[in-house]
């Protein structure tokens, strides 16, 4: 896909990686539809695109939410007119061990809030707005591409039963769409970033960063740069649909 003048929508683009997927496809002329629940993060990251001369729309919604993402999505084409790819990137954590042991007894476990929480955005969240992505693209009849954020942590990562579920399950929907969708012209494609300089991080302490970036060969966090430009190569590469790329400094544990 040739992506100057087309029009992408970016979930979670308030801050991190959403924001630097959205100037990265500003920086490529595409127009941009940024979603967030976060007011100000929407304006810094829309008024920082407008700036680069592209057309950039804020829309504060929860992607957990169906009436909200469907809403959202209706608004993105009544003001745009097109779509032609989203970016399934908003996502939180609710970090617990599935049971916390000490001394032989169990003294915590992942509650049900912190499952269902992680579960709702990160795996829900991404089915609600690739449904209605790619019904609108559909209907429109300009084909698209849908990519979504997964992680390194879909193969399983202590202290993330809920993180690593979602991320997994959002593996398995690429693929199941890469395969529905190709006969509309809809590619898909997961990015799986490794541990990424932005504020999901920030409450790690820095001895836990330290040991973090050891088993990493290129010694050092991602620029939230990087996993956007991975982005931009399953968009524009035609063909490419329904696999994961990991972006994760050759990690290896
Ligand atoms: P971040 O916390 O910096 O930003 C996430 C954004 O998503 C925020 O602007 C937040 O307001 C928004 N958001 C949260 N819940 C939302 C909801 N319900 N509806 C709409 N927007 C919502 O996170 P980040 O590090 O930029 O991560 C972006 C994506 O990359 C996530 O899916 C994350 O799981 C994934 N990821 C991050 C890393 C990393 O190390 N940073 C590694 C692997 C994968």
């Amino acid at each position: 896909m040739k992506l100057k003048d087309k029009v992408v929508a970016i979930t979670g683009a308030g801050q991190g990686i959403g924001r630097a997927l959205a100037f990265a496809f500003a920086e490529r002329g595409a127009d941009v539809a940024l979603l967030d629940i976060s007011e100000d993060g929407l304006k810094a990251t829309r008024d920082a695109c407008a700036a680069l001369g592209v057309r950039a729309e804020a829309f504060q919604a929860n992607v957990a939410v169906e009436d909200a993402v469907e809403a959202a999505f209706d608004e993105v084409v009544a003001r745009f007119g097109r779509l032609d790819g989203l970016v399934n990137n908003a996502g939180i954590t609710r970090d617990a061990l599935l049971v916390k042991v000490r001394n032989g007894e169990v003294v915590d476990r992942m509650s049900a809030a912190q499952w269902q929480a992680v579960i709702d955005v990160n795996l829900t969240g991404v089915f609600f707005c690739a449904r209605a992505a790619a019904e609108r693209m559909v209907t429109l009849r300009n084909g698209g591409v849908i990519v979504n954020i997964s992680s390194i942590a879909r193969d399983g990562n202590i202290g993330q039963t809920n993180y690593s579920a979602a991320k997994a399950g959002v593996v398995a929907m690429t693929a199941t769409w890469g395969k529905e969708l190709a006969q509309h012209g809809i590619r898909t494609g997961a990015i799986a970033p490794g541990f990424t300089a932005t504020d999901i991080l920030a409450s790690v302490k820095p001895e836990t960063l330290d040991k973090l970036v050891a088993p990493i060969s290129l010694k050092r966090l991602a620029e939230p740069a990087e996993i956007a430009h991975a982005v931009l190569f399953v968009f524009e590469n035609d063909y490419f649909t329904g696999r994961c790329i990991e972006v994760d400094g050759g990690l290896s544990f």
